[in-house]
């Protein structure tokens, strides 16, 4: 029979621990099909994508389940090994998952893992050193307004080139856009339709900042 080094190694390694802890008169057998047990009992892993960017990667989110399947708590997020775009891996971020989603519990319907996560919109008013809570239909009502107020007052609508001819060239420069990295390509798509729409020139990314 033909043994590979890696064989050799794992038989002899095995078989030396092994000797080390009989010596010491534990029994071997009930104690390693109780690891295999605990390791694995109730462990659901289902694997989905990462959504902070455009990369994509494949991650596994492994959830507790009772004896009937039903999900109990979150347990882990990794990498999946089996994603061929990142096979395994994971960036500071996605790697940092588990930590920074908003999980809740559909049992009490409380937020789990990260109390610190921020769930609502928070306003800083200019000036104050205080955030407060705010609705998602005051915010977007308000930056509706401010970003007409800004576009009014710097919209320019024509520029004279160097001859002196004028242009037509409708456009703002005190508003700027950072787009998302998880934005897909539709979604990219109708957010610079909508900026350039506007009259924004300066359109950039977050990216993975
Ligand atoms: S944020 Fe990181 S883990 Fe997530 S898709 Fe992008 S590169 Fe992959």
């Amino acid at each position: 029979m033909k043994v590979t080094r890696r064989q050799f190694l794992k038989v002899t390694g095995a078989t030396a621990a092994t000797f080390a802890v009989v010596e010491l008169g534990f029994d071997l057998n009930a104690t390693a099909s109780a690891i295999k047990e605990l390791r694995t009992k109730n462990v659901t892993p289902v694997p989905t994508v990462c959504p902070y960017c455009a990369s994509g990667c494949g991650l596994v989110v492994y959830s507790q389940t009772d004896s009937s399947g039903k999900y109990e708590k979150l347990l882990s997020i990794q990498g999946d090994p089996d994603n061929p775009i990142n096979m395994g891996g994971a960036c500071s971020k996605g790697a940092a998952m588990f930590n920074l989603r908003e999980i809740y519990d559909p049992h009490n319907g409380e937020q789990v893992v990260n109390p610190k996560r921020v769930a609502k919109p928070l306003y800083r008013a200019p000036g104050s050193d205080k955030w407060e809570e705010k609705d998602w239909d005051w915010m977007l009502d308000e930056i509706a307004k401010r970003v007409k107020e800004t576009r009014d007052a710097s919209f320019i609508h024509k520029e004279k080139l160097e001859d002196g001819t004028e242009v037509i060239v409708n456009r703002t420069e005190r508003i700027g856009s950072i787009g998302g990295s998880g934005l897909d390509n539709e979604e990219c798509y109708l957010h610079s339709k909508l900026m350039r729409a506007l009259g924004l020139v300066y359109l950039e990314t977050q990216a993975r900042i």
